[in-house]
């Protein structure tokens, strides 16, 4: 995910750029660029850093003539973020130039092809290999600009926002989007591209937002020219009038990052997959994970160390490596393990998980392990991050930058990570069979639209959140899969809220908890479809019998605890192994509400940081 802005008209482009870049750098935030030109020369300048970084750069380095420009922030997928992988990216004449938000799956291919034909690749970016694949059919097929990138376009897997200009064509920038966002704003004879209105708000309200495999060639002096990148055939403009603030805009109508960032998880955890699962061909190819397989078939035992939501995504993990793979897990506060004198022989795999890459204590769990001679690998988000580069090797979730504080889409992108994992471990050491194997593929597929189903109930789970906003504890209970939900469930509230909250395993709560049951205490219950779902209903018995108040998480469809219950939370019918991707949708409604009720910053909780640098 990154942030893409472009101008042509008779103002200089540079002022727009920059700001524009500026509003949009919540979307990425690891490298800058920026290319003007004047009809003559091209400039370019592009950093490491944020976009105040770049706009230094500028300053003492280049010019900023030029009523045409394209600029980037970038959130690195391919390749780790510095100069070089920064955007724009020039095609090897010279001649053209991109910038593009997405991610290209077979570019490996595709720069295999272009290397024999010469190509000279530059960067480690998939984006690099777009702008030459466009060059060379531009060549070869002797086409326009905009020919080239459509026949380009069919070629490439993926997703992308691109918006690219030929030196020989001053006049003209060509955008195309797939799967990631573009829209085009229209001013008096002068064009505005971004990846959300925000760059361009001040200057014009008129704006078309392009639709998937649907490109522009936009041009001084003519109309806008739409086309569907399939076919090549003209589409008619829709030109919509935008009636939103700055604000709104950036944090794409939603009122909070906390609330975005919980919608966006069914496109990240597709985006997370993409190119990974090949479910109707029974295929899971993970780049890192294919070099050092033997690692993992051979471990005595895998050891999760993490901290907070990815700890959790870690015991979750615990369940479906045991489960399907048949090797031991244990997992391990990175604080604790660090300091307690572990046992880490060279046969143990090591899995460290970090949003951020940047935790402190998982970093130190890191070296203690490597010290001992163990085989470390990463999961993370951001691309580059010191965890990412201290492990041997690793798989980055796909989720974008994450900037509520209180963690949602790593959480659920971090265990569809661990689940392609964990399959295609079990299907090489054949502890899982053909059909299970298949099923869970499939199953894996669908979740994007369960989680979007789960999303539908937002307005019930509000209206359940105004009757407990101002309980001053909860309880959270769940079994075997939805045991590590439980805990997410209780941690999200506490973080946002400040409401105590507790998770525990639901048949634990005879063991001590259950004393603080009265008629005031509020208990979530995840009671889906599951191995363990009578034992669930015998728990919630016993909850009723004291009578706590219930909130139970149950499958659509369910009847026996929807009698039982005082309230509840639907979500669609999943695999147990796979539905804490779906169980924890609601729970994080639920304290998202629950916090907003009490008019607490859920962003920015009190207290807490985003990457957590100290131990
Ligand atoms: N895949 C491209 C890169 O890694 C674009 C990433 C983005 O969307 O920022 O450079």
């Amino acid at each position: 995910m990154c942030g893409i802005v472009g101008y042509i008209g008779k103002r200089d482009a540079y002022p727009i750029i920059l700001n524009g870049l500026k509003r949009l750098e919540y979307r990425g935030y690891d490298s800058a660029g920026i290319a003007l030109y004047d009809g003559k020369n091209i400039q370019l300048c592009k950093t490491k850093g944020k976009v105040a970084d770049l706009e230094l750069k500028v300053t003492n380095e280049m010019s900023t003539i030029g009523n045409l420009g394209i600029g980037h922030t970038r959130w690195a997928t391919h390749g780790e973020p510095n100069d070089v992988n920064s955007h724009p990216h020039y095609s090897n004449s010279g001649d053209l130039v991109i910038i593009h938000n997405g991610i290209i799956e077979n570019y490996a291919a595709l720069k295999k092809e272009l290397i024999n034909r010469g190509y000279t690749f530059y960067s480690d970016t998939d984006t690099e290999v777009l702008v030459n694949l466009i060059e060379d059919i531009k060549k070869n097929e002797n086409v326009k600009l905009g020919k080239a990138v459509q026949v380009a376009l069919n070629q490439v897997v993926g997703a992308y926002a691109i918006a690219l200009f030929d030196k020989n064509k001053p006049d003209e920038i060509v955008v195309a989007k797939l799967g990631s966002p573009l829209a085009i704003g229209i001013g008096d004879n002068e064009f505005f591209v971004a990846s959300d209105a925000s760059p361009f708000i001040e200057f014009t309200n008129n704006a078309i937002y392009l639709e998937d495999e649907e490109m522009a060639i936009i041009r001084l002096g003519r109309d806008i020219e739409i086309r569907k990148v399939k076919d090549d055939s003209i589409v008619a403009p829709y030109i919509q009038e935008l009636q939103l603030n700055l604000e709104q805009i950036e944090k794409g109508g939603y009122e909070h990052f906390m609330l975005k960032e919980i919608y966006e998880q069914p496109s990240v955890i597709k985006d997370t997959y993409r190119g990974r699962l090949l479910a109707d061909k029974g295929i899971i190819r993970l780049g890192g994970l294919e070099d050092y397989i033997e690692k993992f078939i051979n471990a005595d035992r895998i050891i999760i160390v993490a901290c907070g939501t990815s700890w959790h995504a870690g015991l979750v993990a615990e369940y479906i490596f045991e489960d399907w793979a048949r090797i031991p897990v244990e997992v391990e506060y990175a604080s604790e393990f660090r300091y307690r004198n572990p046992i880490i022989t060279e046969n143990d795999v090591v899995i460290a998980i970090s949003q951020s890459g940047e935790t402190a204590d998982t970093l130190a769990a890191i070296k203690l392990a490597k010290e001992k001679g163990a085989f470390v690998y990463g999961i993370c988000n951001v691309v580059g991050s010191t965890i990412s580069r201290a492990t041997h090797s690793g798989t980055y979730t796909h989720a974008g930058p994450e900037i509520g504080v209180a963690s949602t889409k790593a959480f659920t992108t971090q265990i569809t990570v661990l689940t392609l994992i964990a399959l295609k471990l079990a299907k090489i050491k054949g502890t899982i069979s053909q059909s299970n194997y298949m099923l869970h593929l499939r199953e894996l597929d669908l979740i994007p639209s369960k989680v979007e189903a789960a999303l539908k109930k937002n307005d019930e789970i509000e209206k359940i959140a105004k009757i407990f906003k101002d309980a001053t504890n909860f309880l959270y209970l769940g079994r075997g899969y939805n045991f590590p939900v439980a805990l997410e469930g209780a941690l999200k509230l506490k973080e946002i809220s400040y409401i105590h909250a507790e998770g525990y395993p639901a048949a634990e709560m005879k063991h001590g908890p259950i004393a603080l049951i009265d008629e005031h205490m509020p208990i979530v219950v995840i009671a889906v479809n599951s191995n363990h779902y009578e034992k669930v209903v015998s728990n919630i018995q016993e909850i009723k019998s004291r009578k706590g108040k219930i909130i139970a998480v149950v499958t659509e469809g369910d009847t026996i605890v929807r009698e039982m219950a005082d309230y509840i939370m639907e979500v669609p019918n999943t695999p147990e192994t796979l539905s804490p991707l779906v169980t924890t949708i609601p729970l994080q409604l639920l304290s998202y509400h629950i916090a907003l009720m009490l008019d607490r910053n859920v962003d920015q909780p009190r207290n807490l940081a985003k990457a957590v640098t100290v131990e």
